[in-house]
């Protein structure tokens, strides 16, 4: 099984993509993740990107596809099922990351959408804050991440709707009723796996 999520901030992406991830057997690739490890351990990379990450601005598209080319080729060695969470996040990375999928032969089965509205996530963003001190989830830096998400990755949802793999799941309600959605979405796709046009 091969997932794609896109899904505004605090829609429950990390939470969600951890669990099909135990579901299927595949790994969980989360960009943010992966981005703020460079920032930890402060690599080169890392260095390059702090500010990025701190303002709520995305990362250039090319760094971004240096990533996800490296996570498909690790995936392609493994199981060759994968949950992408947080990439593609403009159109631009959405056609570079099928281009380069088509090219490993890893194109993805279903691009899983998460709806929220703005208060909502605003509401939980907040919460988390208290718990887990990221630098981006500030009330100044929380809106900013939203307008980017309407602005540049909402689009890529109507792409994917065309292409016959889109998903969509109401995640307003609790997580255990959101995975149940989606574990169910998931489970009635697996016999089409393999068949998704190009
Ligand atoms: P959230 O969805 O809550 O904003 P993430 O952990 O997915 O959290 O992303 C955190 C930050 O990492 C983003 O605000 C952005 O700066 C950067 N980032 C993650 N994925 C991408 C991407 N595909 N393209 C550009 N920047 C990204």
């Amino acid at each position: 099984m091969r997932v794609v999520m896109i899904a505004p901030p605090g829609a429950g992406k990390g939470t969600q993509g951890g669990l099909i991830a135990a579901h299927f057997g595949i790994p969980h690739v989360a960009t943010g993740e992966l981005l703020r490890d460079h920032v930890t351990q402060r690599t080169d990379l890392g260095r390059s990107i702090e500010g990025h990450l701190d303002r709520g601005e995305l990362v250039p598209d090319d760094v971004m596809m240096d990533i996800v080319r490296m996570a498909f080729l690790d995936a392609k060695a493994g199981s060759g099922g994968y949950v992408l969470d947080g990439a593609p996040r403009t159109m631009d990375q959405a056609r570079a990351g099928y281009a380069i999928a088509r090219e490993l032969g890893m194109l993805a089965d279903v691009a899983l959408h998460l709806r929220a509205d703005d208060h909502e996530l605003t509401r939980r963003l907040l919460a988390r804050a208290d718990l887990e001190h990221r630098s981006d989830d500030t009330e100044r830096v929380i809106r900013k991440r939203l307008k980017v998400y309407h602005r540049t990755t909402h689009p890529i949802v109507a792409w994917y709707a065309q292409r016959g793999i889109l998903v969509s799941v109401d995640a307003m309600r609790p997580a255990e009723q959101v995975s149940r959605d989606i574990l169910a979405a998931l489970d009635a796709r697996r016999p089409l796996v393999g068949d998704v046009r190009e």
